[in-house]
């Protein structure tokens, strides 16, 4: 229901869980936080209040200055921990906002090669697409452009890899997704409410477009592959 992900200078998981707290008004019923720390891709997740949430992360932290977050709506699976997001499939975790219509199909496509699922989540089905994609040696960049080139549905979605420090990959279609410009720091938002204490700088994704971020660049690719040129606003959120 709420996606944050972040690229920063600081330790993310306090980053993200104040983010998911700005969001907290689309409501939820569980959350979670994603990070990479020297290469490794850990998450933590709680059914729930984001306290139950924040609880955790001070007897388990999750250090690490690139992460996403999650505040999850339920619409397929029931709110509990292992439905909650960030799913993971390996070296990639995944936030997603909507509905992946074809994810039946998709997963037991998966399943009829071998790939065993955690959740009853149509999200997790986004995880282990992308993993699919890395182990026939695809970048984390085709991985993930080919995953979404299979999706049917709406969605937003932000993808975070083991062994990237650097990099977010988010995607727009049906449900809204915003680029936050820091400096030498970056952001991804369901809305520029979540971003805003970070930046007021702000590029919205257009439907169908995928953001490939890293700390320094931005690169928006429309549905065609086109590279899309997406204004940078700065706006201003009435206290
Ligand atoms: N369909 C996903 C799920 O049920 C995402 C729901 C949401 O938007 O929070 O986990």
């Amino acid at each position: 229901c709420g996606i944050i992900g972040v690229l920063g200078d600081h330790e993310a998981a306090p980053i993200l869980v104040d983010a998911l707290k700005r969001l907290e008004y689309r409501g939820y019923d569980s959350a979670g936080i994603a990070t990479v720390r020297n290469g490794t891709l850990d998450r933590r997740r709680a059914v729930g209040k984001l306290v139950n949430l924040s609880d955790l992360l001070v007897h388990d932290p999750l250090p690490g200055k690139a992460g996403i977050g999650h505040t999850r709506w339920a619409t397929h699976g029931a709110p509990t921990e292992a439905n909650a997001h960030p799913h993971r499939a390996d070296r990639v975790a995944v936030v997603h906002n909507g509905i992946i219509e074809n994810f039946q199909e998709l997963r037991e496509d998966l399943q009829a090669q071998g790939i065993a699922f955690e959740s009853e989540t149509d999200t997790e089905t986004v995880a282990r697409l992308a993993q699919h994609y890395l182990d026939q040696g695809n970048s984390p960049r085709d991985a993930a452009l080919q995953t979404i080139a299979r999706l049917n549905g709406a969605y937003a979605l932000c993808f975070l890899f083991e062994g990237e420090d650097d990099l977010l990959i988010g995607a727009r279609k049906g449900s809204p997704l915003a680029i936050g410009h820091g400096e030498g720091e970056m952001f991804i938002g369901s809305d520029a409410i979540a971003l805003s204490p970070m930046t007021d700088r702000i590029t919205y994704l257009d439907e169908g477009d995928t953001a490939i971020v890293t700390r320094e660049t931005l690169e928006i690719l429309e549905a065609e592959g086109r590279i899309a040129n997406r204004p940078v606003k700065t706006i201003r959120l009435d206290a």
